[in-house]
């Protein structure tokens, strides 16, 4: 069987984690703190943070915004679950804003519409690697009419003064947007390092952090390893040495990166633009050219005038076939030895969304997107090959169904 996306994990990863491990210091530490420079280096963001996962992020961020009951969170309905519940988890309401056609993004023009005095974030989902249209977004929230909704609750939503953007960019590591990288294009930008995404440290995530207007990141940053780390004023590095007291300033999380889940990001994110990049891209060419002949393909973009996808996941579409149609083709493709995936369902699909009162009528393209969507694999140690009998194992499944 064809894996859909299994990690990379060569001798490099191995020797770097079991030089980890040998060097006795295994939780947050020397290597998380280097890899927060990497990643603050590479993605140009003014700091970044590393925790155990990108939804992590998403929450702490909310909850270092003063989100909670009575708030609205503009969201896709064509994401990941994460995005929705970390809103939930605060208290506020998830609203779910329908998406683009052809990119699968959040509408701009929906998305306005969506605004209420309620409205605290917008949090836009670079889906599939490919960035938002954020300059349409930026314009919408610092319009006078949509700052004018705007009713700030705390010290930090008044010093803003607008909408907080804050990106899921679980997918768009390495992309750009007007040569702009992600991780910059918006206030707040978070990355997921989860086994399945483009750089993995197993389970992980970050917090690139970009606030303008008087906003000091360094004391941001430095507040947020306080609030992922039980509020604790010290963290076991900083402990260290004799220097033992510490005090608890607020009833914080626990989630922190550990730096065996570092010491994979380093190695990863060292050979990230030369090397997995090139390839991933290579991997979306070679299926654009196997399908790009046969008009019942709708092939993803990647490369727009404004925008260059990271290539995280490659979202073929085939014209006016029903849900179960697209579902007989996976099975088909399966039983020839590839395994696809689906990216995604939309929420209100799903029971737990439903029983909030999302009705997928709402999101007519969210639906139209994914009712004929499958993901072909994409990871580093394809082999040419494997490609030849995941295009084959597609077309002649499509014929077995439609003809
Ligand atoms: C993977 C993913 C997340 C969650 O990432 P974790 O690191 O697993 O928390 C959030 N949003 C989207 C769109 C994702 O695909």
């Amino acid at each position: 069987m064809i894996p859909f996306s299994p990690p990379r994990i060569d001798d490099k990863i191995i020797a770097e984690v079991v030089d980890t491990l040998k060097s006795g210091w295994i939780t947050t530490g020397p290597k998380t703190k280097l890899f927060e420079k990497k990643l603050a280096e590479y993605t140009g963001a003014k700091a970044c943070l590393c925790l155990n996962s990108a939804t992590a992020g998403l929450e702490l961020i909310l909850r270092w915004f003063g989100v909670g009951k009575g708030d609205e969170v503009i969201i896709p309905a064509y994401t990941y679950c994460a995005t929705a519940n970390v809103v939930i988890h605060c208290g506020a309401t998830p609203v779910m804003v329908d998406v683009e056609k052809d990119t699968f993004n959040i509408d701009p023009k929906k998305l306005k519409l969506a605004i209420t005095a309620k409205t605290k974030v917008i949090i836009p989902v670079d889906i599939a690697g490919l960035p938002c249209n954020y300059d349409e977004i930026h314009n919408i929230v610092n319009s006078p009419v949509i700052k004018e909704y705007f009713t700030p609750e705390n010290e930090i939503q008044k010093q803003l003064g607008r909408i907080l953007i804050m990106a899921d960019a679980a997918h768009s590591l390495g992309a750009k947007y007007k040569n702009n990288n992600s991780g910059t294009l918006t206030d707040i930008s978070v990355f997921s390092f989860h086994a399945v995404k483009n750089l993995t440290t197993a389970e992980g995530g970050a917090i690139a952090l970009n606030l303008l207007k008087g906003f000091d990141n360094e004391e941001l940053y430095k507040f947020l390893c306080v609030l992922g780390l039980h509020g604790q004023n010290k963290d076991a590095l900083a402990k260290t040495s004799g220097n033992w007291r510490y005090d608890v300033i607020t009833a914080g999380y626990k989630v922190n990166m550990t730096d065996i889940q570092a010491s994979m990001g380093l190695v990863e994110l060292a050979r990230y633009d030369d090397d997995t990049l090139v390839k991933r891209r290579y991997i979306f060419e070679v299926y654009d050219n196997a399908f790009n002949h046969d008009e019942k393909y709708i092939l993803p973009l990647f490369k727009t005038n404004e925008s260059t996808s990271s290539f995280h996941v490659y979202l073929l579409r085939i014209k006016d076939i029903s849900e179960a149609q697209r579902d007989e083709i996976i099975t088909k493709i399966n039983e020839k030895g590839v395994s696809v995936n689906v990216h995604f369902q939309p929420l209100p699909l799903l029971s737990f969304y439903k029983s909030l009162g999302y009705d997928i009528k709402d999101y007519p393209q969210a639906f139209d997107n994914y009712k004929c969507e499958i993901s072909l694999p994409v990871f580093y140690d394809i082999t040419n090959e494997q490609l030849h009998t995941i295009i084959n194992a597609v077309k002649t499944s499509v014929r077995e169904v439609i003809g």
